[in-house]
């Protein structure tokens, strides 16, 4: 049987580092295996879910270049839920309650306080016909919940944990449709996975419970028992759970907007937690054929953002001019030429970076007082055509400096900064006329 996984995103908030961890490694498993990977929209939760956050989902998908071979959208299978639910409730596995949301709320808050689990007690499994009549005439809608069949305790192999047990009368028997008719996550979700054909859930590990129930569920729809694996959530660097919330920063399209690379962003998250080395030259197809889930821990990795940021700069200084072109003719830059790539390259921290050395480069720059004779002697030293050898070695000999006491200065009179691309570059770029011009307006205004 052919491997079939699904992602399943529900659109109300941005997708994190920790989701995208989940669509990776569902990606991978698919591919490594020769299998589907699926994209699927958990969109039940209609007060929560909306548009924009659902192209902000594919947005983030395609700039990871992480594609789906076939899309749905739960909003769009209202029909296969409605009959799957008129077969529960054709063999009882489905009853109709009345409580209210503050009802609920109370009957928990008294089982804590008494020092039992908040298990719904099944009231309304014992509402006479009668009873529910005149609840309905009195403008009641009913929620149905899902009769776990509570003397089984569920079991599973985990592809990550191996053997989990969970005993089913430790769960409230689950509510499946609400009283709008509308139908929640845990049961859409067992409809789609048996019609898609699903052969592994992959997801985090904060579904265990729901796993147990949602095995219940596909017994008494005789549906065909996918296989799980849990995979543990990432936490932040600081060790907290990264949550829709929590999560913003670490946000793929807050990253996008930040300039880290993808490629940084897929290594990261396809190594953490494993026992597999980072290495920035990975493509997609790569980490494919690395993975595996006994090289995954099942202790909580940390996600830090750091290693994506110094993956960044390790891809950007290898990429060539023709690969960034098309990004760098975006920020609107003129005299771009292969030669202005290949000096900066290595001082990126992001493409975007790269106006910034554009306009130190070709712009103003900050003139910043050097020793006024060594800035003349470097003007006296200039000759044209420039050769960037020659004229150092002149400028050597003439101002006896050499190492840093030579380069440093060379380099604050022409950039006004500390740091930056390799001199002998910078010089060549400058080229003879606008070296000379620069080295004068030191000598005239740097202060
Ligand atoms: N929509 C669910 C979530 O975002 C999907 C969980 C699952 O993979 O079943 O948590």
């Amino acid at each position: 049987m052919s491997v079939r996984v699904r992602f399943a995103p529900s659109p109300t908030g941005l997708l994190h580092v920790g989701n995208i961890r989940i669509a990776l490694v569902n990606y991978l498993f698919a591919k490594k295996n020769g299998g589907k990977f699926i994209l699927r929209i958990d969109d039940t939760d209609l007060e929560r879910s909306t548009k924009e956050f659902e192209n902000e989902l594919f947005r983030d998908l395609e700039w990871l270049g992480i594609k789906a071979d076939e899309l749905y959208r739960q909003s769009d299978n209202h029909a296969p839920y409605s009959s799957a639910m008129d077969r529960l409730k054709k063999i009882g596995r489905v009853y109709a309650c009345y409580e209210t949301k503050e009802e609920l709320s109370l009957k928990r808050k008294i089982q804590t306080s008494s020092g039992n689990s908040p298990v719904y007690d099944r009231a309304a499994l014992r509402l006479s016909p009668e009873a529910k009549e005149k609840l309905e005439q009195e403008g009641l809608k009913p929620h149905w919940r899902f009769r776990l069949n509570d003397e089984d305790c569920m079991e599973w192999n985990d592809l990550l944990h191996g053997k989990i047990s969970i005993p089913l009368n430790t769960v409230s028997d689950p509510i499946l449709m609400k009283p709008d008719g509308s139908f929640v996550y845990t049961f859409a979700s067992v409809v789609d996975d048996v019609n898609m054909g699903i052969t592994h859930v992959i997801r985090g590990d904060d579904h265990v419970t729901n796993t147990a129930v949602q095995m219940d569920i596909f017994s008494a729809l005789s549906g065909e028992m996918p296989n799980f694996a849990h995979i543990p959530l990432l936490s932040s660097a600081d060790g907290e759970e990264l949550s829709k919330r929590t999560g913003a920063s670490l946000s793929i399209s807050c990253m996008r907007d930040s300039g880290v690379d993808p490629g940084a962003i897929l290594n990261v998250l396809a190594t953490l937690g494993t026992a597999n080395n980072v290495n920035h030259r990975d493509k997609l197809e790569d980490l494919v054929e690395h993975f595996s889930f006994e090289k995954m821990s099942l202790s909580a990795p940390k996600f830090n953002l750091e290693d994506v940021k110094t993956l960044t700069k390790k891809i950007i200084s290898e990429k060539t001019f023709g690969e960034v072109k098309g990004e760098l003719q975006e920020l609107n830059l003129e005299n771009i030429s292969e030669e202005f790539w290949d000096a900066i390259k290595e001082n990126l921290s992001s493409v975007k970076e790269s106006a910034f050395w554009h306009h130190i480069l070709f712009n103003e720059i900050n003139m910043l007082k050097e020793d006024e004779n060594f800035v003349k002697q470097m003007l006296q030293t200039l000759t044209s055509p420039l050769n960037f050898d020659e004229w150092i070695s002149s400028l050597k000999q003439v101002s006896a400096r050499k190492g840093r006491d030579l380069f440093h200065p060379i380099r604050i009179v022409l950039t006004g900064l500390e740091d930056g691309p390799e001199l002998r570059r910078i010089v060549n770029l400058l080229g003879y006329e606008r070296l000379k011009e620069r080295i004068k307006r030191n000598l005239e205004s740097a202060r």
